[in-house]
């Protein structure tokens, strides 16, 4: 699907200045500018966000085999032990990197790891053991001592030194952002080899790591897991060892390290009780007072609706860094100082589901990371101001332009589309809460995405679909297809009638999907029809360019509400019923069984005329036409006949509709002659008959089986050929 290119070069100093002129907004009464105004909003933001991602994927797939460098699909990576000494006087680090890894080959006797040629590699060694290698090309090649069994662990270590590299918005940077001296990492998606040496893809995901910072200890240090020690490492230094006890892609695990303002409040929430930290720098007081104000709020309202924060026995937080954006790091997003709105907060922490614990395994699904994140904004707003600021929140990402939401090629299309990513991925994740009911989508599809197997792993749209339409019970993949693999949304136009019938009213309600492009979408559509006698609230199912309903009520009808709260991404508009043919499927018919079916009409100008207009009616049934409108006889062809019926009205010039038909003609059922049913020809089917026809008694089932005689109709005649066939050798019931 052929999409426009974001223009990448937005200057982020404007981006930061758009953001200084923050103003608060009343979030129960935003009106249409202000909703104008926070889309745009919204859209600098995640354009900052996407700056040098995007190049940064492109280039790391270009001319690439497969997915993964060098040999890193023959091992499997169970852990990492960082440690960094920061050099502010140069922009230098001294690293070293532990690793437990997992064989998955026989006979492993090499490992690649994605580094940068910026950085020196000093040493590899397996134990006490040197290791050869080699570093060309950003590609670590390590030569193991001996060949490792398949399946069994083994530990290395790399020592390193160097200037990291930062190239694209990736990787580690020393400089002064705001006025503060700083080191920071930013690695979405392929950094991480930018300061450390890693297998730099999120698929493999290690069980857990360890990070250790060396520091000037006028500065304080935040990255990813639990603080477990932060000491004197000599003058002026000091030493931060965080844990991290869960999976983590490589490029969520980052450092940010500045004379940062700390603070620290406890979060909790059922058994758990954790650090939730603010690094803030010094001279942006509101970023801190946003995030104190905020994060707790945003814990519980995204915990009470997706499941409990993820990293729950460790800690959550927020940190300044120096990116133009804000980023999702594990247990600690990082963020510009000038973006501290509450939304980005719940957009941030909503990653820490949604690309932290369940990342996409290719960028091909990054929906399943920004949608939800996106839909975390409007989830945050509902539990915090109501169901009315959802909806508010939702029209901000309202897009119905065209382009898919997978990313078909992640080399030439917008990976981070912030119209289709972003905003119409948190519309689907809406419509899915809208189709399901918020009681299976609360309590049922989304513990089940929570507690799936992609837990803390990696996960595909295909992964989605089958773990919703597993927990729900019914295969979701139309929805899934026809919104995340298809092409724009649907454009409905309605129309309806409501006229007196016996009984009541008859609505003759028409939907229409007008929208070009020839997908047309299957949804249930919420309805109310106001009635005089009040209103009544159904579900319509809708799908295909027309559809056209009969629907019965007590009282007239006076309006239909259309969809009111936007569960469908869509537009509407209702136009009057024009004269419509009603009638829409004919009854199946049987041979030798009598037929007749009138065709009904609405609106317009009665009395209706009608006209057949070609193709073939059934062997032995005729059209009657005029104010008729029949189709009558009596069938003797076994086959599905196909024709087309005009109406026109009496108004001049008259107006017209035309349908399309098809009639099946079925095979005589039940034996000619059987008229009890009894499977077999007897006197007791004379006896039936008799009865039928005198008596009251019941009839032949189907009719057709009581016409021995074949005179197209149930009568004493046919009992008398029974008798006669059964007494006196006459011929057998049979029709030709
Ligand atoms: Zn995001």
């Amino acid at each position: 699907m052929q999409r426009l290119l974001m223009a990448a070069a937005i200057a982020l100093a404007l981006v930061a200045c758009a953001f200084a002129q923050q103003r608060a907004y009343d979030y129960k009464n935003l009106t249409a500018d202000d909703i104008a105004e926070i889309k745009a909003r919204r859209h600098e933001f995640y354009t900052a966000k996407s700056q040098g991602k995007q190049e940064a994927i492109r280039l790391a797939q270009l001319q690439k085999a497969t997915y993964l460098d060098g040999n890193e699909a023959d091992y499997n990576v169970k852990y990492y032990g960082i440690d960094v000494y920061l050099n502010f006087s140069n922009g230098s680090i001294v690293g070293k990197v532990d690793y437990v890894i997992e064989a998955m080959v026989e006979g492993l006797n090499a490992i690649d790891l994605n580094l940068a040629t910026d950085l020196t590699v000093d040493s590899v060694r397996f134990g006490a053991t040197a290791a050869g290698y080699s570093h060309a090309v950003d590609l670590l090649s390590i030569t193991t001592p001996a060949p490792i069994a398949r399946n069994a662990q083994f530990s290395m270590t790399v020592y390193y030194h160097g200037t990291p590299r930062f190239v694209g918005e990736q990787g580690m940077e020393f400089a002064s952002v705001y006025g503060n001296t700083m080191c920071w990492t930013n690695c979405e998606p392929f950094g991480s080899r930018n300061w450390w040496p890693c297998k730099d893809h999120p698929e493999d995901k290690p069980d857990s790591v360890d990070i250790y910072v060396d520091y000037p200890s006028t500065y304080k240090v935040m990255s990813a897991g639990a603080i477990v020690s932060d000491v004197s490492s000599g003058t002026g230094r000091k030493r931060i060892h965080f844990n991290h006890n869960y999976p983590v892609a490589t490029y969520l695990v980052a450092i940010t390290c500045a004379n940062f303002t700390t603070s620290t409040q406890t979060w909790n929430y059922g058994p758990y009780s954790m650090p939730v930290y603010s690094y803030t720098v010094p001279n942006i007081p509101q970023a801190k007072q946003s995030f104190e104000t905020w994060m707790i709020p945003v814990l519980n309202a995204l915990s009470n609706r997706f499941g409990t924060y993820p990293f729950a026995t460790e800690k959550a937080g927020n940190a300044h860094y120096g990116w133009g954006g804000a980023m999702e790091h594990q247990t600690c997003s990082f963020y510009n100082p000038t973006f501290y709105d509450d939304w980005v907060i719940a957009h941030e922490t909503g990653h820490q589901w949604f690309g932290d614990m369940i990342t996409c395994k290719t960028f091909n699904h990054v929906w399943l990371n920004e949608g939800f994140a996106s839909y975390s904004e409007p989830i945050f707003f509902e539990q915090q101001y109501g169901f009315n600021t959802y909806k508010s929140w939702l029209q901000s990402q309202k897009y119905l332009g065209g382009g898919t939401i997978y990313v078909e090629n992640i080399l030439t299309d917008d990976i981070f589309d912030n119209n289709l990513v972003y905003d119409k991925g948190s519309w689907v994740v809406h419509m899915l809460r809208g189709v399901l009911g918020d009681s299976v989508f609360f309590n049922v599809a989304m513990p089940a995405w929570y507690n799936s197997p992609f837990k803390y792993g990696a996960a595909t749209t295909s992964d989605f679909t089958n773990v919703i339409s597993t927990a729900v019970g019914h295969d979701m993949s139309w929805f899934v297809d026809q919104w995340i693999y298809g092409d724009g949304s649907p454009n409905y136009q309605i129309a309806y009638r409501c006229e007196p019938e016996p009984g009541g009213y008859r609505l003759a309600y028409l939907i229409r999907q007008t929208q070009s492009g020839g997908t047309y979408f299957k949804m249930p559509i919420r309805t109310r029809f106001v009635t005089t006698g009040g209103n009544v609230d159904t579900t319509i199912w809708n799908e295909g360019p027309v559809e056209l309903y009969t629907l019965h009520f007590a009282d007239s009808v006076t309006n239909v509400i259309f969809d009111a709260d936007e569960w469908i991404l869509r537009q509407v508009t209702t136009v009057p019923l024009q004269m419509t043919i009603l009638t829409v499927d004919l009854p199946d018919g049987e041979i030798n069984s009598p037929y007749a079916q009138s065709l009904e009409a609405v609106a317009g100008t009665p009395p209706y005329s009608w006209t057949f207009l070609g193709g073939d009616l059934p062997f032995g049934l005729n059209f009657t036409g005029g104010t008729v409108g029949e189709i009558s006889g009596t069938p003797t062809y076994a086959a599905t006949f196909y024709f087309s019926i005009m109406c026109q009205d009496a108004s001049i010039p008259p107006a017209s509709d035309t349908s399309s038909f098809a009639i099946t003609i079925i095979p005589q059922q039940g034996l000619p002659g059987d008229a009890d049913g009894s499977g077999g020809v007897s006197i007791s089917d004379a006896v039936y008959l008799i009865n039928y026809i005198f008596a009251g008694g019941p009839a032949p089932n189907p009719m057709s089986a009581g016409d021995a005689d074949c005179s197209g109709a149930v009568s004493i005649s046919d009992a008398v050929f029974l008798i006669n066939y059964i007494f006196a050798s006459g011929p057998a019931p049979s029709c030709p």
